[in-house]
């Protein structure tokens, strides 16, 4: 009997789950360009032209390999445009009443198909490292579900920089070594760059056809579009920017746009790359000297740390979790976001780099734009959508977590034990934006004052009832009340007219 194997845009992995539990000789692999999956958000177009491509060139590997796939290509005239409708029409062209399917990764899509008037099966995603059963062990019973403690576990599961049953080198973490303030040059590149071809170049008129009005610019487009492209991206990676990851993974520069990261995430997280293949290059970098542990130790925590926690976290809560507003924040997220000129240098080179590559890095994202969004107040959900729609490595179950729960502690702390929000110095220390900038940042009033340092304490006065007690934010609180009453009236009017300017769309 005919089954139908679903095969969603981001699992392009050869022995994804469903296909392990799937027949040659007499199962039809279903994969489908959907409206419903382009326009769920207005995604990047660079974002739409990765994943189809992508999608293009594994059901060619697919039928090489012998398996009949029937792929819906976005213009076919009988798209019935979403999920569950393509496989209700391929389940009447061949007969089939059974769906095998590996989880999808974000809610709206498994509860889809779970409702879905077929019989599904979803099985459980194993290419994430820690199965649902593992997370929900490890958090049962804890009062604070930290990634810290997490990643501990995942170190002991995967034996990764293990000496035995002690962490390489005698720490778990090497964060402290892993903060220093932006280097003079950049020896690496930014991560190798395609040359489209001709399955890319289809792809490219088509989303430019589509897509070409969404925020986001569509060429040149270099992704790596297969897993072969996506290993020597990999390789590329570890030879010439792992080394100085650590160091440098927190500094930002005007005129660098990658600094020493990877740009591997979207990669990994629409299966050309298997996350335990990249953790593992990097402890071998470590182990033949070519690269120091704080670097490798940081860069594999990103990936069995903090990505297997965030996917974990997104599952636990539930699918109310993009909904959550912990702080009632109200504020519409302000043009700046889509490209309307700022002076504030270090948000419209952020904004200027997320429209160009679809990619802006960890500190970018945290401390620049969510951190800007935090300060002023911006409804967490308008912010999930922004990030949603413009990185190329956005998908629910990582996106939400980070942005909703660690950029704007709309989630009430479950990921983070307090806000991450900094003035104007933080900026300034870890980036040279600050330099090109036509605010002065160690101004604290007055015009020129930085926006983020007005903020930042009108932040924390607005908010004194929820983090007053947080004994991490003690000191914040004592330096606002030593600073003369004149002086925090000064800083909170000048901060509530910057609002109010920001508000009605005027140039801040
Ligand atoms: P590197 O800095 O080189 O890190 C290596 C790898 O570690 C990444 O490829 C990624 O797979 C993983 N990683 C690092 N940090 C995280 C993290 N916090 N959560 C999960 N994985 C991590 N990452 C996404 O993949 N998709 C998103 O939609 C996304 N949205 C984010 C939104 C906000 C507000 C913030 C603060 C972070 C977000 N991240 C997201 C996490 C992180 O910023 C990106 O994974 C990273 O910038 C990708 O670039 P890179 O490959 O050069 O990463
Ligand atoms: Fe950003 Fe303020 Fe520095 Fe300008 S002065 S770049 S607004 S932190």
């Amino acid at each position: 009997m005919t089954r139908l194997i679903l095969i969603l845009g981001d699992q392009l992995t050869e022995d994804i789950a469903a296909l392990k539990q799937a027949d040659k000789d007499s199962d039809v692999v279903v994969m489908a360009e959907v409206a419903e999956e382009t326009d769920y958000v207005q995604h990047h177009p660079k974002k739409i032209a990765l994943i189809f491509t992508a999608m293009r060139k594994h059901a060619a590997r697919l039928r090489e390999a012998g398996w009949d796939v029937r792929y819906t290509e976005l213009d076919d005239s009988g798209n019935s445009g979403s999920i569950v409708g393509e496989l209700l029409r391929r389940a009447e062209e061949t007969g089939a009443s059974e769906v095998i399917a590996t989880e999808a990764g974000e809610w709206r899509l498994i509860e889809a198909l779970n409702e879905a008037p077929l019989q599904v099966t979803q099985l459980e995603d194993d290419r994430f490292l820690a199965a649902h059963k593992t997370f929900e062990d490890w958090a049962k019973g804890r009062k604070a579900l930290r990634m810290e403690y997490f990643y501990r576990e995942m170190r002991r599961t995967t034996g990764l920089l293990m000496d035995g049953d002690q962490p390489e080198g005698g720490e778990w973490n090497y964060d402290s070594e892993n903060r220093k303030p932006p280097p003079d040059g950049v020896a690496f590149s930014g991560p190798m760059q395609f040359t489209p071809d001709d399955v890319t170049e289809e792809v490219l008129d088509l989303v430019e056809a589509r897509f070409g009005e969404s925020f986001g610019t569509l060429r040149p487009f270099d992704f790596a579009t297969e897993p072969g492209q996506a290993r020597r991206a990999l390789t590329h990676f570890i030879k010439h920017a792992l080394p100085s990851f650590g160091d440098y993974q927190d500094a930002m520069l005007d005129g660098n746009r990658w600094l020493y990261h990877a740009g591997l995430s979207a990669y990994m997280n629409i299966g050309l790359l298997d996350p335990m293949e990249v953790c593992r290059a990097a402890e071998e970098a470590y182990r033949e000297g070519h690269a120091p542990l704080n670097a490798v130790e940081g860069f594999i925590r990103q990936i069995i740390g903090w990505r297997e926690y965030v996917r974990g976290i997104y599952l636990h809560e539930g699918p109310d979790y993009p909904r959550r507003n912990g702080l009632n924040h109200q504020r519409g997220l302000p043009a700046l976001y889509w490209g309307a000129p700022t002076d504030m240098r270090c948000l419209s080179k952020a904004v200027e780099q997320t429209r160009d590559e679809a990619y802006a890095h960890h500190i970018q994202r945290l401390m620049v734009t969510g951190n800007f969004a935090l300060l002023a107040g911006v409804k967490p959900h308008e912010v999930h959508e922004w990030y949603l729609r413009v990185y190329i490595d956005a998908f629910e179950w990582v996106e939400a977590p980070n942005t909703v729960g660690m950029s704007q502690f709309a989630d009430g702390g479950v990921i983070a034990s307090k806000p991450y929000i900094s003035s104007g110095n933080y900026i300034n220390r870890m980036s040279d934006y600050c330099k090109h900038c036509a605010y002065d940042v160690k101004a604290k009033t007055g015009k020129d004052a930085c926006p983020f340092n007005l903020l930042y304490w009108h932040f924390l006065d607005r908010h004194r009832e929820r983090f007053e007690d947080n004994h991490r934010m003690g000191n914040m609180y004592r330096t606002w009340d030593r600073m003369d009453a004149d002086r925090r009236e000064t800083v909170l009017t000048e901060a509530e007219a910057f609002l109010g300017r920001l508000s009605k769309g005027e140039r801040v």
